[in-house]
């Protein structure tokens, strides 16, 4: 039980009327890389949203490790210190340089001193293969390399776990495998990942489970070996038929 790092308990969100997230209960355990996949509007963002309480569950309930993190009492940028996110459109800050972009947060949130920081953003930064361009800003960088710095600012905050949402789908083709590569040795090395991602091949290959939300259903729970050979659900098969 202690190597769960997120269980969502009867998750529900709707907008208005709009039940966007329908009873989801599942768990992601520690080392785990659970690769979300389903068709769009299916609810994939507003799940990983949820799971750091970027969007507040209508119903339901999430517990980091044993904490119940739904509760009104619940220490939310504590929370998200642990859960960070790395957005399809990089959310880089334009007027901070890289190393500022990777420094900040661990600076202003944790803490950590500033040469601390920099020595440990330096490295982060070495490991994205982008440490030349520390003092460089945002705006003279090529879309796989503002979502390689994304990556090393998330990590800079020595998260459990890392919420991926659609990390690919703003790059242009030629840079789309630079960024998958990274994601891959951050997932050898044992992080905690949940990936949204229309990546198939990089679904098959890295995750260790498929989640497939359908319409806020949560689908299917499986393995990618039996996600991808015998998909249970209609959609599923439907879904794949198009991807693949
Ligand atoms: P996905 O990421 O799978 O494409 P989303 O989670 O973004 O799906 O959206 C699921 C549904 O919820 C969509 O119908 C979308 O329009 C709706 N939705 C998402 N966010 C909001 C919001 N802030 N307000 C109203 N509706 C929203
Ligand atoms: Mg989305």
């Amino acid at each position: 039980m202690n190597n769960v790092v997120i269980r969502t308990e009867f998750l529900c969100k709707s907008f208005g009327k709009l039940d966007v997230l329908k009873d989801i209960s599942t768990e992601f355990y520690q080392g785990e890389v659970v690769a979300i996949l389903g068709p769009s509007g299916s609810g994939k963002s507003t799940f990983l949203r949820c799971i750091n309480l970027l969007e507040q569950p209508t119903r339901g309930r999430i517990y980091f490790h044993d904490q119940e993190i739904t509760k009104p009492k619940a220490n939310i940028a504590k929370v998200r210190q642990h859960l960070v996110m790395v957005f399809q459109h990089f959310n880089l800050f334009p007027h901070m340089n890289v190393l500022q972009n990777v420094t900040y947060a661990p600076i202003k949130v944790k803490g950590i001193n500033k040469q601390k920081a920099q020595e440990h953003g330096l490295e982060l930064l070495a490991k994205v293969g982008l440490e030349p361009k520390a003092n460089v800003y945002p705006s003279k960088l090529s879309g796989g390399q503002k979502q390689r710095v994304a990556i090393a600012r998330a990590l800079a905050m020595e998260p459990e776990m890392i919420l991926f949402d659609e990390p690919t789908s703003a790059l242009d083709p030629e840079m789309v495998k630079d960024v998958l590569e990274v994601m891959k040795a951050l997932a050898l090395s044992g992080m905690t990942m949940a990936i949204v991602t229309h990546e198939m091949g990089f679904a098959k290959e890295v995750a260790n489970r498929i989640m497939f939300l359908d319409q806020g259903i949560l689908a299917e729970d499986t393995t990618p070996g039996e996600f991808f050979q015998n998909p249970q659900c209609d959609r599923a098969r439907q879904f794949l038929e198009k991807m693949l």
